[in-house]
């Protein structure tokens, strides 16, 4: 290995040697089972091996680097090769995973234990050892090397391709099996079906010898005798494996009905835990899965057709899934649970209308090859897709979040949809599933390709929060999946993009006019400020960074493996700086180049990079490029890197924006209701009869947690005031961002009247509730550490954030505010926050 790893660091190591071979289909085979909480099977991957790129990469590295403010865009000089030059890409991770904190599955996740690694434990298999000259590494012979951990690995073989029949007609020489693979990953576009079922009948192909393998705590590696090249080695392989029930990709739990769901996490290892696979974000590969599940269970996966369940034999049915579009192996995501398909009360007719599906056809792709990607079968190139502005989808939950589903969630999804169309444009994805998830999900929401999670504290209060997570998570289709960031550290590519998006869709979406949504936008502006402040005040420097590895973004080791900087740093999680400082630097180039001229250059940037990976300059760069001079100032990319990308704290050009966002007229009037707040809290219990009453305004959501945030201020609020807040406001029926600033009101006076609404956000919001059982833990009072340690919710909120109470990671603290929060040793956390 070329990578030295400190196991004292906090960093995530991406070890598989993209460098030298590259995957570009996995076929995996699963059973699910949940009395062992195992999934078992068969993933058989196919390659392209990477000469080409290493005799090519040398040069273009050399070019890149000395013009480090340039954009280096990769393109495909021709289609259906490797992306060669893309290749040079780092580490992965795109920044779709919105979490608040790190979560894991519901067994001890401290890696400390040693069982976080693919060592065979006591009662394992021992093949592993039995199979591999583990002394061998340094002879001549090639090593594959997968990203993979928490992953009993039992036998790998090669595929003999070709043993299946009519695979002859690919090639000239049907005995050479990696022409054969070769030739089958080249298949145009508009042979996407048949290379599919290809890839599906090779999977299936007898094997044709045991390979020899060998795993570390963060990879499987293997080799062939007498392979001693990437060429040499099998271009198709088959891998027999099961999960460990604690690894850390999966989490096994119950849904809100207690039935026994399981689902992928997504943060902070990916998918290695699920499949051994190449983890860098360069490795864009395609991927189909069977999944076999008892009968009652339904499984969701990221896939492009809408599955329909086969049933097997008594009591047991299989789902497959596929997708065409290449995309990186971290962005797999599977569910599988007792869920019911949400449908609205009443089908209307309108509905009917926009279900009509556009899956790819054969016919409809002539035109590939105008894109800048790899080819695949694009829905840019497909003109009845592109007009498309609401794609079919399906919401998944359990049963008895039927009517909530149905009043808050169903309607919003048509408009959210329509919004994102008018901004961008052409949906990058087919279709889109959405799973509420278990109440132990650890973040609001994630994107995958073709699905959604989303946490149930979305569904309460109005629509308002359920609105705009779903606008942030659609914005996720666009950044964060179709357009990658190539260098995992510049997550701001993904999570300011649907930050800043998530209000332009949101407006959009509630057909407001254009001077209400300017106010709401401003006032989420002065949300999002308050909390940047909080957090530059409140974590390391270094960790306020947006571009931290300057010219060196991007970077790799010559075989192609990286290692992301605080990776597995629990510390990241809490923290929103990519979120807040990218959304502000959008905010302000939308600001001043003038939203039509912007709005209308990122629908020429998101056709110009779909289906590819992005650092920084590549955005910004062609964003310049775009703008007439005129409009330009004195605008630079050096400038952006030097103001926004590369420093701590609160960038420059921001600290000017403060009179702006002091002048929204929103926040205003929530001043003058802190001010009667403020008056009616002083006044003595008994009230002379000629003390007006207070007559309070109607607030819209974003308005009450400002309004809390500031009485959160007050050194005490009486239970008078705070009785006359919940009733003024019925602050327990709110969405789950004002009940937590509520919460917190109760806990830090110790309003014991409202206990009850404390003990269900702990419940009912897990997400966002650790922050707040951190304020319970601190406090002295016997009633409050009580509610804290109260057993259903305290395991749930600590096994959510991978922390045991009192463990070495955590230890509870307060921040200079004097508020609760997690200690991460030995750095200090920022105040933790809800994450956008
Ligand atoms: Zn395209």
């Amino acid at each position: 290995m070329d990578v030295k790893l400190d196991p004292s660091r906090d960093d995530l190591p991406l070890m598989a040697n993209t460098s030298h071979i590259l995957v570009k289909h996995y076929v995996l085979d699963l059973d699910v089972d949940f009395e062992s909480q195992i999934i078992e099977g068969t993933i058989v991957l196919f390659f392209e091996s990477g000469n080409r790129f290493k005799k090519r990469s040398s040069s273009t590295e050399v070019a890149c680097l000395s013009e480090s403010n340039e954009a280096c865009k990769f393109r495909m000089p021709e289609p259906c090769q490797i992306p060669v030059t893309n290749t040079k890409t780092f580490s992965s991770k795109i920044g779709y995973n919105d979490f608040v904190i790190c979560g894991k599955g519901e067994k001890d996740t401290s890696g400390k234990d040693g069982n976080h690694d693919n060592q065979e434990q006591a009662s394992g298999i021992s093949s592993s050892k039995y199979c591999c000259d583990t002394g061998n590494h340094g002879s001549e012979e090639f090593l594959l090397v997968l990203d993979c951990c928490d992953i009993s690995v039992l036998k790998v073989e090669e595929v003999d391709v070709a043993a299946v029949p009519g695979i002859e007609k690919f090639t000239r020489s049907p005995k050479l099996r990696n022409q054969i693979v070769h030739e089958l990953v080249a298949l145009p576009a508009d042979r996407w079906r048949e290379q599919l079922d290809y890839y599906a009948l090779c999977s299936q192909a007898p094997g044709c010898g045991e390979l020899l393998f060998d795993t570390d705590t963060w990879s499987l590696q293997i080799r062939k005798t007498g392979a001693q090249t990437a060429t040499d080695f099998p271009h198709a392989i088959r891998i027999r494996y099961r999960t460990k029930p604690q690894g850390r990709s999966v989490t096994w739990t119950s849904d809100q009905s207690g039935r026994p769901c399981v689902y992928t996490v997504g943060s902070p290892i990916n998918n290695r835990a699920l499949f051994p696979c190449q983890e860098p974000p360069v490795a864009m590969s395609t991927w189909q899965a069977t999944v076999r599940a008892a009968a009652s269970l339904v499984v969701l996966m990221s896939g492009e057709n809408s599955a329909e369940p086969t049933q097997l034999r008594e009591g047991y049915s299989s789902w497959h899934y596929y997708v065409t579009m290449p995309m990186p192996a971290s962005t797999f995501t599977i569910a599988v649970g007792s869920w019911t398909e949400m449908k609205p009360e009443i089908c209307s007719s309108n509905d009917l209308a926009t279900e009509r599906s556009f899956s790819p056809s054969e016919a409809d792709f002539r035109y590939v090859g105008v894109c800048g990607h790899m080819e695949y079968p694009c829905r840019f190139q497909n003109a009845s897709a592109t007009t498309q502005k609401i794609i079919p989808h399906r919401v998944f939950a359990p049963a008895c979040l039927k009517r909530v589903c149905q009043e808050t969630l169903l309607p919003l999804i048509p408009p959210c949809l329509s919004a994102a169309h008018s901004v961008l444009g052409t949906h990058p994805f087919s279709r889109l599933d959405i799973l509420i998830v278990p109440a132990n999900f650890s973040s609001l929401g994630m994107a995958s390709p073709h699905i959604v999670f989303l946490s149930q504290s979305t569904l309460t209060g109005m629509s308002q929060l359920c609105g705009t997570r779903l606008c942030h998570e659609i914005a996720h289709a666009w950044f964060g999946l179709a357009i990658g960031a190539r260098d995992w550290t510049e997550e701001w590519l993904s999570e300011g993009f649907a930050t800043h998006l998530e209000d332009v869709f949101w407006a959009k979406a509630q057909q407001l006019a254009p001077h209400e949504a300017r106010e709401q936008q401003k006032l989420r502006a002065c949300l999002r400020w308050h909390r940047l402040q909080d957090e530059v005040q409140n974590s390391p420097e270094e960790m306020q960074v947006l571009r931290p590895n300057k010219e060196k973004t991007g970077h790799v080791s010559d075989s192609g493996s990286s290692v992301i900087r605080h990776g597995l740093n629990p510390e990241k999680v809490f923290m929103q700086v990519h979120y807040l400082k990218g959304y502000f630097l959008l905010q302000f180039l939308a600001k001043t180049l003038g939203e039509d001229t912007y709005f209308s250059f990122l629908r020429k940037f998101v056709h110009t990079f779909h289906g590819q990976l992005i650092l920084s300059q590549d955005f910004l760069q062609m964003l310049l490029e775009n703008i007439p001079e005129e409009k330009r100032l004195e605008l630079s990319v050096g400038n952006i890197f030097r103001d926004w990308l590369e420093s701590s704290g609160i960038p420059q050009p921001l600290q000017r924006e403060r009179q702006a966002l002091a002048e929204c007229g929103l926040a205003q009037q929530v001043s003058a209701e802190v001010a009667k707040w403020v008056r009616v809290n002083r006044r003595p219990r008994k009230r002379k009869r000629k003390d007006r009453e207070e007559v309070f305004e109607k607030l819209l959501p974003d308005q009450l947690v400002l309004l809390l945030e500031h009485l959160l201020e007050q050194k005490t609020v009486t239970p008078r005031t705070l009785q006359s807040l919940e009733r003024t406001y019925h602050l327990s029926e709110q969405d789950a961002e004002v009940r937590h600033r509520w919460c917190e009101l109760i806990v830090k006076h110790k309003y014991t009247k409202a206990y009850r609404d404390v003990e269900r956000f702990l419940q009912e919001d897990q997400a966002m509730g650790i922050y707040l059982y951190g304020e319970l833990m601190l406090s002295e009072d016997p009633r409050q550490q009580h509610l804290a340690r109260r057993k259903d919710h305290s395991e749930n909120l600590f096994h959510a954030s991978a922390c045991s109470p009192g463990g070495p990671r955590l230890a509870w603290t307060q921040d200079i505010k004097g508020r609760a929060m997690g200690l991460l040793k030995p750095a200090v956390s920022g105040r933790l926050r809800l994450v956008g």
